[in-house]
């Protein structure tokens, strides 16, 4: 399977702004010498070498991701605001035409989860053909709610493609297809659900939003199945270690707790997610070497366990 990552922010879409872009120009050139910029290969190497945050951004749209089945079947996670631009590259394909198929899940319905959702244009178009799971009991009423004529000039009905819903029990472990699909019930606020998808021997855990804090732990190993073994887990991290004793309670977790729960259940590799709205690009990097940090730091699962941190436009094949 393939994933791709179209909005890794949390909570509200975040645009670049002109102070961000001003810094990261000056910064850049600060570092640069004169043999840096006298062609355009030194200048390709030069760009090279800089940190991530400089040279690009992690991206500020909210939660959407797009998993491609190895019959090249189209899941799509959440439709925050990155849904968008993965709906404007669907209309290239046969969803253009209304000949379209796909499968949404959505693991809960706060607003940066699915306020994407409105501008999905593969939905305008007559003929396409969405099944849509979540374990959220009223799902469809959710997101009418959403698209009320008080909220959203264009009503759900309105976008013509076909859309059946579907409710999944949590803790139960389904077939579609060829994937096998596992719902679990996260700590959050009003409830959310991880989705475990297996494919072809490989494991992809998808837990957005959930704090695990100290209550949590006291029964991690209600978790172990859900977790076990998987090749790659996308986990919120919102906050910081201290941040996530200040905000106890608010629903997110800190990448230190990610990592002790990745290391203890077997997880190849972890991808921070959910980055909160206020952090910077540089303040991301930090994130994720402070993250390395507290992995090394563990020996026992040092060399064993790999931290990354989720940008848009990720690819993570499996
Ligand atoms: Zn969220
Ligand atoms: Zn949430």
């Amino acid at each position: 399977m393939q994933i791709r990552l179209w909005g890794v922010r949390g909570s509200l879409p975040t645009p670049l702004d002109s102070i961000s872009i001003e810094r990261k120009v000056r910064t850049a050139l600060s570092l640069a010498k004169p043999g840096d910029i006298i062609s355009e290969e030194s200048i390709d190497s030069f760009l090279k070498s800089l940190p991530f945050s400089l040279i690009n951004t992690y991206g500020g749209n909210t939660t959407s991701l797009e998993v491609r089945t190895r019959a090249n079947d189209l899941i799509i996670i959440d439709c925050g605001s990155g849904v968008k631009g993965l709906g404007k590259e669907l209309m290239k394909t046969e969803f253009g035409r209304g000949k379209g198929i796909g499968t949404i899940f959505f693991t809960h319905t706060h607003w940066d989860h699915i306020h994407g959702l409105p501008f999905f244009l593969p939905f305008f178009i007559e003929g396409n053909r969405f099944n849509i799971f979540s374990s959220v009991p009223d799902l469809k009423h959710r997101l009418e709610h959403q698209q009320q004529y008080s909220h959203f000039p264009i009503a759900l009905d309105y976008m013509r493609a076909k859309k059946e819903f579907f409710q999944i029990a949590f803790d139960e472990e389904f077939y579609l297809n060829d994937i096998k699909v596992y719902s679990k019930s996260m700590p959050h606020p009003g409830g959310a659900y991880g989705m475990r998808i297996e494919e072809n021997g490989k494991v992809f855990v998808y837990t957005s939003d959930c704090e695990f804090n100290i209550n949590v732990f006291d029964e991690i190993d209600t978790y172990r199945e859900f977790f076990i073994n998987a090749d790659v887990v996308i986990f919120d991290t919102q906050y910081t270690f201290q941040e996530s004793i200040e905000k106890f309670d608010y629903g997110h977790s800190s990448a230190s707790i990610a990592i002790d729960i990745a290391a203890r259940f077997n997880v190849k590799r972890l991808i921070l997610f959910h980055h909160e709205p206020d952090y910077s690009d540089e303040k991301l990097d930090t994130v994720l070497a402070n993250a390395r940090t507290y992995l090394y730091m563990n020996s026992k699962v040092a060399g064993r366990l790999e931290v990354d941190i989720a940008y848009e436009g990720m690819v993570i094949d499996l």
